[in-house]
């Protein structure tokens, strides 16, 4: 019989300056679940939430706590589960310089997305507030209601929060139940290690009436904290200014240094808000937007584009002629056959796959310009199957979108981050370069070693981030459109180049390409560097091409032997 798995390790790596890990995270771009299932309910803004925990307080004061990889397990091993999150802020809030409470404004994915919630904690460990601030899902919203959160309040760490024995399940809800009690027991955790336990020290920066504060869906910060920055004692003291949200079913995070708060609070809303224009534009699970629009009705007659569309086609043409098809994003009906759409993975037969294989080539879609390339134009299918799939390039492009928004606030810092997709821009505050950390293809906890960048950008496709695994053998989510099936050899690569469009085309290209063929094209992109990861018989094999090399330091993990370094050149056949 078949074992058959499914596995997605969408480990959202960190929020660190020191150091980012550049695994691409939560690629929940395709899903199981129809895009009209999707509903968002916001019940409270950030701010609202944090009055409701701490209503009469008259200072809140942040603090965020940047995890060591040791502190991280050692908290794993506390909560007996895997955790996405690097860092946390945790809100202090104070009566006349007492601390009346601490309190976490965190996510859990539920079944499909991630759920927004706060849990504030008294001095004596007890939790004494509990509300959902986001809900994403089209079932188990109950969790959000007071008739199942009054249980919380009361309990401590101590209390497992079990369900159906501390905590009583709502039928039909049962996983929202599970994965809020694991999010009440991660938050318990943090504070009680934290803070209950006296491992910090508070010194924080009051942010109590900062009106600035992130109001919108609620799943942003801003932390304005720069104690944890760790710059160097050159540093200009700027602040670092910082906004997470969910973009394309991932993290989207942009950092600055700034001395006007208020301007690279602005730089980075803007941004982050091109971001989600570019998401309505291009995502395929979202009805409304053009790219579903257009695999609706592009196989029947030519559909009406925008220019801005056209232009995210071509750009996608143009890796698809670069890399010989290696590239293409209508590979979307291949992806769906074996199963990475709805997260039932599984070998097609050969006859399923070559009936697929006609309706897979960048060849049919044409594009027809009313005019010059200012002008929208029409898309057409010349295949009744075709469909296009932006996985692959999407993220990479929207981030060169949000950087061009970002520069026109005139700030000359900036780490730009969708799901892994990272520009940098500038320096840091004292420091030469920004550090990437590039995350170990086969154990989440380890990075092979940082990339120090500036000007530029990075991303990593990997095997790691989407697969299941039929009797050992591992199917990744990157297909090669020639043969219609996912690559082998390859298990990672992560690209330098200068922008972030190049390095998402490029990383998923040299992935399908393979070490000779992918490096060889790497040569047509100027200033492309890349490392690439092999596995052969469970022993992994790295090649580095020499620029990647002249920006990478290797960390040299304790006792690590399954790993084997090579330096190439770009140009080896
Ligand atoms: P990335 O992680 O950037 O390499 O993108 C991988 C995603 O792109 C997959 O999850 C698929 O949705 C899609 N994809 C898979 N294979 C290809 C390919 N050969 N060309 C373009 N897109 C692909
Ligand atoms: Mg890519």
């Amino acid at each position: 019989m078949n074992k058959n798995v499914f596995f997605r390790f969408s480990f959202y790596v960190s929020l660190s300056l020191l150091v980012l890990f550049a695994g691409k995270v939560f690629s929940q771009e395709r899903e199981a679940e129809p895009a009209d299932n999707f509903q968002m309910e916001v019940y409270l803004t950030q701010e609202e939430a944090l009055k409701l925990v701490f209503p009469e307080s008259d200072e809140i004061v942040t603090d965020e706590i940047i995890m060591t990889p040791e502190e991280k397990q050692h908290l794993e091993q506390l909560l007996k589960r895997r955790l996405f999150e690097d860092g946390f802020i945790v809100y202090i809030g104070k009566k006349n310089d007492e601390i009346q409470g601490y309190a976490i404004i965190t996510e859990e994915i539920g079944k499909f997305h991630p759920f927004t919630f706060i849990v504030g904690v008294k001095p004596n460990g007890k939790i004494s507030e509990i509300a959902v601030l986001v809900y994403r899902e089209s079932r188990g919203g109950e969790i959000a209601r007071k008739r199942f959160l009054y249980q919380f309040p009361g309990k401590s760490f101590k209390n497992p929060i079990r369900i159906n024995k501390d905590i009583i399940n709502i039928t039909g809800a049962t996983m929202s139940v599970q994965y809020m009690c694991a999010g009440v027991r991660k938050v318990l955790g943090v504070i009680n290690e934290y803070y209950l336990n006296g491992k910090r020290e508070i010194n924080v920066t009051k942010e109590g009436n900062d009106k600035k504060m992130q109001s919108s869906a609620g799943v942003a910060h801003r932390n304005l904290n720069e104690k944890q920055s760790k710059k160097g004692d050159e540093a200009s003291g700027k602040k670092l200014v910082k906004e997470t949200r969910m973009i394309m079913g991932t993290f989207a995070e942009i950092s600055t240094y700034s001395n006007n708060v208020k301007n690279a609070g602005a730089a980075i809303d803007a941004a982050l808000n091109e971001m989600e224009r570019m998401d309505a534009l291009l995502s395929n699970y979202k009805k409304d937007s053009e790219l579903s629009r257009v695999n609706r009705e592009a196989a029947k007659s030519p559909v009406p584009c925008s220019a801005e569309f056209l232009e995210f086609i071509e750009q996608s043409l143009f890796f698809s002629e670069l890399s010989g098809g290696a590239f293409d994003i209508t590979v979307s009906p291949l992806v769906s056959l074996w199963g990475f759409f709805n997260e039932k993975g599984h070998i097609p037969s050969d006859e399923e796959i070559n009936r697929l294989l006609p309706s897979v080539s960048y060849k049919n879609i044409e594009i027809k310009r009313n005019g010059d390339k200012k002008k929208p134009g029409t898309v057409f299918f010349k295949h009744i199957s075709t469909q296009i799939d932006p996985g692959a390039i999407g993220k990479g492009y929207a981030v060169d979108k949000a950087l061009n928004v970002f520069k026109k606030y005139g700030i000359d810092n900036a780490c730009i981050n969708l799901g892994g997709n990272i520009y940098v821009l500038g320096e840091p505050d004292g420091k030469d370069a920004w550090r990437v950390g590039i995350q170990h293809p086969r154990n989440k906890n380890e990075i092979l070693g940082y990339l120090e960048l500036k000007d530029e950008a990075t991303a990593t496709s990997g095997d790691y981030e989407r697969f299941f695994e039929i009797d050992g053998d591992r199917y990744s989510h990157i297909i090669d459109p020639r043969t219609g099936k996912p690559v082998k050899g390859t298990i990672a690569v992560t690209i330098v180049a200068p922008s972030g469009t190049d390095v998402d085309a490029l990383s998923t290209i040299v992935y399908v390409l393979g070490k000779e063929k992918g490096l060889k094209h790497l040569r047509e992109i100027p200033g492309a560097e890349a490392l690439i990861a092999c596995e052969n018989g469970g022993k992994i094999v790295l090649y580095t091409t020499r620029g990647f090399n002249e920006k990478f330091t290797r960390v040299e993990n304790e006792g690590k032997t399954d790993v084997t370094w090579h330096v190439v050149s770009a140009n080896q056949q």
